[in-house]
């Protein structure tokens, strides 16, 4: 039997999970969330984690239970070692979490609780809203707007229309109306200072200020999860609104993917505030050749080289290595030679030294530089080390320039397209702007993860040739930078996106609730 943790993904934002939350998704073997969790904390679990969208979403017509996620809490829990259960906020906050975690006990089931920044908390610091602060609020009240249209309740909302303290109101977007009048018929000024915060943390974060008369009239239409603060330290946000915006703050953007590497794009697009997702997740699984490695490194004879084209390669040598007893003093005597940064940076990580680190792969400028470094090439056979992500022809190039090669591949790329209905929904919802495609291999890795690509995207290509594999797959660029590199093509998504305006497209989210 394994162990259950009840985890708070906090706010929205995935900086904003504990540590201890992250560690766990590191580590689960299957996640189960909720609507409110968004894919770009999903993207922080073990990539071979099995994961399973619980939540319930407006209009969608088939949904589990609370006791059937409660049971499908309890059986996983007896079938893996790590479940995480991933809920937004805080997991004991108007989140039944609570009720899983009785579930649990009942089961016999072994559970920890992982608290999370609450929506109540994280939205608000985030949008310049202390909770106190002295002379103006002594005290805050959490209360959900469920029960806001029921009668009998009112006595209950009396005595929370006298307070005069922070009043919090959670799942109350699509109840507004009928919170704000009720507050101000049982008691509550009308001209008490309100703010309505609505997906906070997240890119499309809104927030709007009103006297609470006037404060249904003034928010319209929501599209994500909103909270609706009561009470004078509304004010104070005049003051302490910090977040600047960047030219691409509330835009959404997906950069796609053919390596497992994190890209040096989708940092420079995070910077100027935009919402970064990476899909799809590129696996490197390992291939029964990588067997053959302790063997192949017997027959290659002392002064050889070993060529490794990738930082999976790098890995799964060393795996092989490990598991037939042998460690880096196998290594004595040969060149080790690595292509490109993350090959070289695996290196260093497994303690070994790179006698000649290379940037290009093209056979020719190999094959010059390991005459160069190392010798002869006929007098020095090569053991190439591939992981699939790299191209194929290296082997053949090389032996066409006179080496002896002996050709191993120990691992090779797996697209994964887990998450690929959360991006669907999200598109669909209006919610993304833009995919960039860096390159004809991510086009092609984001065609075979099967998302399906609104027409009102705009895609955005490296350069002409990539454009090309992306329209011949169908997927035809709307932008692509005259120059070349990654500041131009940030460049250009900035000048044809530029900052987003509000009022977009209803979200998934809208009407997303844990109750
Ligand atoms: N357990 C969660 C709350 C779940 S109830 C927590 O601790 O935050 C769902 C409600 O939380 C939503 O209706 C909304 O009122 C609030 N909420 C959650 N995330 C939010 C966000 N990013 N911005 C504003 N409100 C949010």
């Amino acid at each position: 039997m394994g162990t259950a943790y009840l985890v708070g993904a906090g706010p929205g934002d995935p900086k904003l999970i504990t540590l201890r939350g992250a560690e766990l998704l590191r580590r689960a073997d299957v996640v189960l969330h909720d609507a409110l969790v968004s894919y770009s904390i999903l993207e922080l679990a073990n990539p071979s984690a099995e994961i399973i969208d619980v939540g319930r979403r407006a209009g969608e017509s088939r949904w589990l239970t609370q006791e059937r996620i409660n049971r499908l809490l309890v059986d996983l829990a007896r079938r893996h070692s790590v479940v995480v259960r991933l809920k937004g906020g805080d997991p004991l906050v108007f989140g039944r979490g609570g009720e899983e975690a009785l579930a649990l006990v009942h089961a016999g089931v072994p559970f920890e609780i992982v608290p999370g920044v609450t929506a109540g908390l994280g939205a608000l610091a985030h949008a310049g809203i202390p909770l106190t602060h002295r002379g103006l609020s002594t005290s805050a009240v959490f209360v959900t707007a469920h029960d806001a249209d029921d009668p009998e309740t009112d006595e209950e909302w009396r005595h929370l229309a006298s307070l005069d303290g922070t009043l919090v109101i959670y799942m109350g977007g699509a109840r507004m109306r009928a919170v704000t009048e009720r507050l101000i018929r049982l008691g509550r000024s009308a001209d008490t200072p309100a703010a309505v915060v609505e997906s906070g943390t997240l890119p499309e974060q809104r927030v709007v200020q009103a006297r609470l008369d006037e404060l249904a009239d003034r928010v319209g239409t929501l599209h994500g999860p909103a909270l609706i603060v009561v009470g004078e330290v509304t004010r104070l946000r005049e003051q302490l609104e910090w977040l600047r915006p960047g030219p691409l703050t509330g835009r959404s953007v997906m950069v796609a993917r053919a390596r497992s590497q994190r890209s040096r794009i989708a940092r420079a697009l995070r910077e100027l505030g935009a919402s970064v997702i990476e899909f799809p997740a590129i696996r490197s699984m390992p291939t029964p050749e990588a067997a053959a490695i302790p063997d192949a490194l017997e027959r290659l004879p002392g002064g050889g080289a070993i060529v490794f084209t990738g930082a999976a390669a790098v890995r799964g040598f060393m795996r092989s290595l490990a598991a037939s007893g042998n460690d880096g003093r196998a290594l004595a005597g040969f060149h080790l030679v690595g292509i490109g940064r993350e090959t070289i940076e695996a290196l260093r990580r497994a303690h070994l030294t790179c006698d000649l680190p290379l940037r290009s792969y093209l056979p020719i400028h190999v094959a010059a530089a390991l005459r160069r470094s190392v010798g002869p090439l006929e007098a020095h056979p090569v053991l190439l080390v591939r992981d699939g992500q790299g191209p194929s022809a290296l082997g053949e190039g090389l032996e066409a320039a006179g080496a002896r090669v002996t050709q191993i591949e120990v691992a090779h790329r797996a697209v994964d397209g887990r998450g690929r209905q959360s991006i669907e929904r999200t598109m669909a919802a209006g919610r993304l702007d833009a995919i960039v495609i860096p390159s004809s291999s991510a086009a092609e890795a984001l065609i075979a993860s099967g998302l399906v690509v609104a027409p009102a995207v705009r895609v955005i290509a490296i350069g002409p040739s990539t454009a090309a594999t992306a329209e011949r797959l169908g997927l035809p660029a709307a932008l692509v930078p005259a120059g070349s590199g990654v500041d131009a093509m940030v460049a250009e998504l900035v000048g044809g996106l530029g900052p987003s305006s509000a009022g977009r497209a209803d979200s998934p989210l809208a009407s997303a609730s844990s109750d």
